[in-house]
C-alpha cells in the first residue's frame, strides 16, 4: 500500500498555492526539505553553473516505493496530509504536494528511488513535465534528484535570474542555514566538484555554529540558553487562521502551551545594514516574518542604532497548532495564533540575555566583525576553501541590485588576524605573572565597569581607567545619558518623576505641525515631568520640567521632542514614544563633553555606569565603553 495520496480537491484548495520555483535556490530548499522529512541524516548537494546547468540533492531518507514514485509527480500527491484537519498541525517541511511536479516541469528531472522495503529501485525521468521513462534500477536505498537545464522551457524566468555566483550564494546561505538547524546531520554543498561546505555530525547548536562560522564569529555571539514561557490558553479558542475557517478549540486540547526560544544574538556591537543576517527557524523551518523580525528589532531597541541589524540565529519551537504554516506557496511566511504573546516572548528573551551578558565592545582598531556578511554581491570564497565563509542572504525572489553597505566598524573581537606575527620574547614565568583572568580571550563584561579606577580625562571628554582586566575608555556623555535615560524610565514606571518649577514659565511659540504634536504627545509629556499647558493660539506655557534638565536647555528639548515625535508620528508605540522621550531628556540633560570632571564625578560616573541595565550602549545605540584588554596590551608589547 502506497503511502502519497493526491489530496481531494476540498484539500487541495485549502492550501495556499503558487508557483514555488523561481530560482535555484528555490530548487534546492524544496529538495532539501522533501529529504528532511524523509528522515535522512546524509544530504549532498552538487550544483553546476550557479544550479542552473545542475543542481543534485542525494539523501539517506527512507525513499519511495515505486508506486509512490509516479505518484508522487502529480499535482497535490503527498504522503504528509490526508485531510483538512491535518492543516491545524503540521508537522513535516512539506504538505501541499507541489514542488516535485513544479520542478518537473521547467527542468529535466531524474529521480532516482529505492525504499529499502523494496528490492530493486525506481528511476524516472521527466522533462517539461512530460514523463520520458520509469524503470526499475538496481539503486542504493534513499533518493537522488537531479534537476538538469532549469528554465530551458522557460525563458522568461531565466531572464530574472542573476549571476552563477549570486544563484550559488543564495544555494550556500540555504544549505549552511539548514545544516545549522540539524547538527547531528551530515551537510555537503560541492559547486563543480569543489567543497564548499561539509558539516558532520555535532551534538549542539553551539558546536556547528562553531563548524560553520568559525571561532571569531563565536566571540561575538551570545548563546540564549533555552528560553521557555507557558501561554494560558483562553477557553473558547481565540478566532482561527484564516486559511481554517471551521476551526474551533477542541476540548480535549490542553489549557496551556509552551514556547521555546534557543539559538543565538550578536552583541549589540555587531551591526549590519540589513535583515540579511537574521535567521529565524520556526520548528525547525526557515522563514521570513515581520513579526519576529519586529521582535528582535524591539529587543535591541535603544542598545542600536535605529538603522542597524544584528546577527541573529533563533529556533523558535511550539505545538505545530500554534503556527499556521499555510500562508504562504514558498512556506517562507507563517501565521502565530498567538501573535502578541510570540512577539513579547522573543522580544523579551533577547533583551534579558542581552542586558544579562553585558558585553564589553573591545578597543581593536581596524577590525572587522568575525560573522559573515551576507551580501549577494560578495563573492564567494575561492573554490575548495570551506566555511567559515561569507554567505549571502537569503531570499527565494531574485534579488535587486545590493545596496551600498555601511560598516560600523568594530567588533568584539580578538586581534590576531591582522597583526603582524609578533616576535616572541621570552617571558620569565608562564604568564609574565598576570592572572590567568587577564588573559582571557574572550571579550570580557561590563559587570566589570563597578571595580574601575579612573585615571583622567582625555580632551576632558573620555575617562580613562584602570580595571583587573585592562584599559577602559569611557564616553563621559554617553555614559551619562545612559544613566539618566534609565533613571528617567524607572520614575516615569513609579509615578514618582523629580520636577522642577520654573521661576517664570517659558513660553514657546509653535508652529501649527507642532501645535498637532503637542495635542497628540501632551499627557506623555506631563507624566514623564513636564508641566506644560496650551497659552493662547499656537503658544505654550512650561511651568516645571525634569529636575535633570538645566533652563539653558528647555527650550532647545521641548522643540526637538516635538520634532522627533512628528518625524517618528506613524506606527509608534505609547513604549516607544516613552523611551523617545526619555532618551531626549537624557540627552541634553547628560554632562557634555569637554567638560572637567574631579575623581570624584569620575568614581562616581563609573558605579553609576555600573549600576545601568545596558552600560553597552547608549540610548541612540553608541557604544558607551571600550576595553583595551590586558592580553591585547600583552600581545602589543610582545609578551605573549
Ligand atoms: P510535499 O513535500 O509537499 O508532500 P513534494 O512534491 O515535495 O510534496 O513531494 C511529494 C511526495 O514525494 C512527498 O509527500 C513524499 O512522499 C515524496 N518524496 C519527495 N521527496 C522525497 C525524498 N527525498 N524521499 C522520500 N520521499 C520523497
Ligand atoms: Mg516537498
Amino acid at each position: 500500500m502506497g503511502r502519497i495520496r493526491v489530496l481531494p480537491d476540498q484539500v487541495a484548495n485549502k492550501i495556499a498555492a503558487g508557483e514555488v520555483v523561481e530560482r535555484p535556490a528555490s530548487v534546492v530548499k524544496e529538495l532539501l526539505e522533501n529529504s528532511l522529512d524523509a528522515g535522512a541524516t546524509r544530504l549532498c548537494i552538487d550544483v553546476e553553473s550557479g544550479g542552473r546547468r545542475l543542481l543534485r540533492i542525494a539523501d539517506d531518507g527512507c525513499g519511495m516505493l515505486r508506486d509512490d514514485a509516479l505518484l508522487a509527480f502529480e499535482r497535490h500527491a503527498t504522503s504528509k496530509l490526508r485531510d483538512v484537519k491535518d492543516l491545524l498541525s503540521i508537522a513535516t517541511l512539506g504538505f501541499r504536494g507541489e514542488a516535485l511536479p513544479s520542478i518537473a516541469s521547467v527542468s529535466r528531472l531524474l529521480l532516482e528511488t529505492r525504499a529499502p522495503e523494496e528490492a530493486t529501485g525506481t528511476q524516472i525521468e521527466i522533462a517539461g513535465g512530460k514523463m520520458l521513462r520509469c524503470q526499475e534500477a538496481a539503486l542504493a536505498s534513499g533518493t537522488v534528484v537531479t534537476v538538469r537545464d532549469l528554465f530551458y522551457n522557460v525563458p522568461a524566468r531565466k531572464k530574472f535570474l542573476r549571476s552563477d555566483q549570486t544563484e550559488l550564494a543564495h544555494i550556500a546561505s540555504l544549505a549552511t542555514h539548514y545544516s545549522l538547524a540539524h547538527p547531528g546531520k551530515t551537510f555537503e554543498l560541492t559547486d563543480s566538484g569543489n567543497s564548499l561546505l561539509r558539516a558532520t555530525p555535532v551534538g549542539s547548536l553551539r558546536e556547528r555554529v562553531y563548524q560553520v562560522f568559525g571561532s571569531q564569529a563565536m566571540d561575538e555571539l551570545i548563546p540564549l540558553g533555552a528560553c521557555t514561557r507557558e501561554l494560558r490558553l483562553p477557553a473558547p479558542s481565540v478566532p482561527p487562521p484564516e486559511a481554517i475557517a471551521e476551526y474551533r478549540r477542541e476540548p480535549d486540547e490542553p489549557a496551556s502551551r509552551t514556547f521555546r526560544l534557543t539559538g543565538f544574538v550578536s552583541r549589540p556591537q555587531v551591526q549590519k545594514s540589513n535583515r540579511n543576517s537574521i535567521f529565524i527557524f520556526v520548528n525547525r523551518r526557515l522563514i521570513r516574518d515581520r513579526l519576529l523580525l519586529h521582535a528582535i528589532s524591539s529587543a535591541y531597541h535603544n542598545l542600536m542604532p535605529p538603522a542597524c541589524f544584528p546577527f541573529a540565529l533563533l529556533f523558535l519551537e511550539c505545538d505545530c497548532e500554534e503556527v499556521d504554516v499555510n500562508v504562504h506557496p514558498s512556506k517562507t511566511e507563517v501565521r502565530f495564533r498567538h501573535q502578541s504573546f510570540v512577539h513579547d516572548f522573543v522580544r523579551d528573551a533577547l533583551r534579558e540575555r542581552l542586558i544579562e551578558s553585558r558585553p564589553a565592545p573591545a578597543f581593536s582598531p581596524g577590525q572587522t566583525s568575525g560573522l559573515p556578511e551576507f551580501d549577494s554581491s560578495l563573492p564567494l570564497p575561492e573554490s575548495g576553501l570551506r566555511s567559515p565563509a561569507p554567505l549571502p542572504e537569503f531570499s527565494l525572489a531574485p534579488a535587486p541590485a545590493p545596496a551600498p553597505r555601511f560598516d560600523f566598524g568594530a567588533g568584539g573581537i580578538p586581534l590576531d588576524a591582522a597583526a603582524p606575527a609578533p616576535v616572541r620574547l621570552r617571558v620569565p614565568d608562564t604568564h609574565g605573572g598576570f592572572p590567568p583572568e587577564a588573559l582571557a580571550a574572550s571579550p570580557s563584561s561590563l559587570t566589570a565597569l563597578g571595580d574601575l579606577r579612573p585615571l583622567g580625562q582625555i580632551h576632558e571628554s573620555f575617562i580613562i581607567a584602570a580595571g583587573r582586566d585592562g584599559l577602559w575608555i569611557v564616553d563621559q556623555h554617553v555614559a551619562h545619558e545612559r544613566i539618566l535615560f534609565e533613571q528617567v524610565l524607572r520614575q516615569r514606571a513609579s509615578g514618582r518623576v523629580e520636577m522642577q518649577s520654573l521661576l517664570m514659565p517659558m513660553v514657546l511659540q509653535l508652529t501649527a505641525e507642532q501645535q498637532i504634536q503637542y495635542a497628540r504627545i501632551a499627557g506623555e509629556l506631563n507624566a514623564i515631568g513636564f508641566e506644560t499647558e496650551p497659552f493662547g493660539h499656537r503658544t505654550l506655557a512650561i511651568k516645571a520640567a525634569p529636575a535633570a534638565v538645566g533652563p539653558a536647555d528647555l527650550e532647545k528639548l521641548v522643540y526637538e521632542i516635538l520634532e522627533n515625535a512628528d518625524a517618528e508620528s506613524r506606527g509608534l508605540s505609547m513604549d516607544d514614544l516613552r523611551r523617545g522621550l526619555a532618551a531626549s531628556i537624557a540627552c541634553r540633560a547628560a554632562i557634555k563633553i569637554n567638560t572637567r570632571l574631579d575623581h570624584k564625578k569620575m568614581e562616581w560616573l563609573l558605579a553609576a555606569l555600573a549600576a545601568t541595565d545596558c552600560p553597552m550602549s547608549c540610548p541612540h545605540g553608541r557604544p558607551i565603553a571600550l576595553q583595551y584588554s590586558t592580553r591585547e596590551i600583552l600581545k602589543a608589547f610582545h609578551r605573549i
